[in-house]
């Protein structure tokens, strides 16, 4: 088992806390006395750095939010001055304004450092050749790869997303060993190189890759590893606590946090109590190490919950499982909640059908009307029969799956837009 900082991260959990505990006592010190922001935030809480001794007090802390980073657009809540910032990147602002987020070159060296331990953990190397297909650019995905394989020694590949066949090309003739982008990317380039003539699987060197930035289902995973021969890996991160952050290790079984660098609650959205290990709940995050722009309690809009138990691989950090979807990805359907993930799971337990799928909701009368609108994978079938079987054995799986009737529409392949980054998954034609 290799690692890349092992005291660390195999440190026992109670001087994990405990310097947990010391480094939020100084942070909050920090931002107070350096933000006009946090000062004013604290004091109308009625808090003052002083209060806060151990990790144990961190509930006395108020909460920030994506909105507090759009009210103070660009930089009211950055830490430092300007000239300490050496790099902005801007939120894909997938939920409103984007937001515009900066960092020291400390602040660039730990977001490194987090990957490196990352990518060490699924087995990378300086050895390893490494496709970077995530956007270059404001959105955090490129470039945070990008240093994070440079940092571990292996060959940086930046292709960027975008002009899949000239990536399929210089994967097979580079020799390229893994790949980062979304899953929905490499859906697609699976996809385009089965066209191009092209087998992931026999005639490149592929055998990891590391997907995020949207959410993606375990059955997915599957399926992607079957078709492509690799072992695929989430990785989980936003613009506001750096971008891609943390990542599975071998065993598959959830993302490690890095608990010097961060502090992650799960609360319960209504009481804003912490839940215990395995209940989904709110996401909030603290976060530790930053200079330019430190976060207290951030409620990040995400679904999730943690393991905090010690992996098999020995790290002691606690584990992120998957993450069903952001709070505002849910979407509500006859009253009933359902996230765009529980589709997906669905949907690629068929072979017949291609991933890339797209929910169109109406309102007919009173009532909303869900379709899945999917692709087939084969279309030359003449047997109508096998059609209809087809339709309602995916109909019946998503009714015992989200609860609820959904139509399922077979759609000419290629017709549902794919995607380079983040999938758009849902349609909504509602009026309310
Ligand atoms: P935006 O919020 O504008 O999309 P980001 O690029 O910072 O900006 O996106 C971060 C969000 O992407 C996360 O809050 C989460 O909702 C989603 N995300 C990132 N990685 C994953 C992942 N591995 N699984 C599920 N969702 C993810
Ligand atoms: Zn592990």
């Amino acid at each position: 088992m290799a690692y890349w900082k092992p005291e660390i991260e195999t440190m026992d959990p109670k001087d994990l806390r405990q310097m947990q505990s010391e480094k939020l006592v100084k942070l909050v010190k920090y931002v107070y006395d350096r933000s006009p922001f946090y000062k004013k935030r604290f004091d109308e809480f009625g808090i003052k750095p002083e209060d806060i001794k151990s990790i144990d007090d961190i509930g006395k802390l108020p909460f920030t939010r994506k909105q507090d980073l759009r009210d103070t657009y660009p930089n009211g809540m950055f830490c430092v001055k300007n000239t300490d910032v050496v790099r902005y990147h801007a939120s894909s602002g997938t939920t409103g304004k984007p937001t515009v987020v900066g960092y020291t070159q400390n602040d660039l060296d730990v977001w490194a450092e987090s990957l490196a331990r990352g990518m060490t953990s699924i087995g990378l190397t300086s050895e390893d050749i490494i496709q970077v297909s995530y956007g270059y650019g404001l959105f955090t995905g490129g470039l945070g790869l990008h240093y994070g394989s440079e940092k571990i020694g292996a060959t940086t590949l930046p292709t960027s997303s975008g002009n899949t066949d000239r990536q399929i090309a210089l994967m097979k003739d580079l020799d390229v060993t893994a790949i980062c982008c979304t899953p929905s990317y490499f859906s697609y380039f699976l996809e385009a190189a089965d066209q191009a003539g092209c087998s992931i699987k026999d005639e490149t060197k592929l055998k990891i890759g590391i997907f995020g930035a949207e959410p993606w289902s375990e059955s997915l995973r599957k399926r992607i590893e079957e078709r492509s021969g690799i072992k695929a890996y989430d990785v989980f991160g936003t613009s506001e606590l750096s971008g891609p952050l943390f990542t599975e290790c071998e065993m598959q079984e959830g993302m490690h946090i890095w608990s010097d660098m961060f502090l992650f609650e799960i609360l319960d959205s209504e009481t804003n109590e912490p839940l215990p290990d395995g209940e989904v709940g709110e996401l909030v995050v603290t976060t530790l190490m930053k200079e330019a722009l430190p976060l207290i309690r951030f409620r990040v809009g995400d679904l999730a919950s943690l393991d905090t138990s010690v992996c098999k691989c020995g790290r002691t950090h606690p584990r992120l499982m998957r993450l069903k979807g952001r709070s505002d990805d849910m979407i509500i359907v006859r009253g009933i909640n359902v996230f765009p993930g529980q589709v997906e799971s669905v949907l690629v337990k068929f072979s017949e059908v291609s991933p890339h799928f797209m929910i169109v909701l109406e309102r007919k009368g009173e009532l909303d009307n869900m379709t899945v609108q999917v692709e087939l994978v084969d279309m030359a079938s003449d047997k109508l029969d096998d059609y209809y079987k087809l339709k309602s054995k995916i109909e019946q799986d998503l009714k015992s799956t989200l609860y609820l009737h959904a139509e399922v529409e077979f759609v000419t392949p290629g017709t549902i837009p794919r995607s380079e980054g983040k999938a758009k998954r849902v349609t909504d034609k509602r009026q309310f």
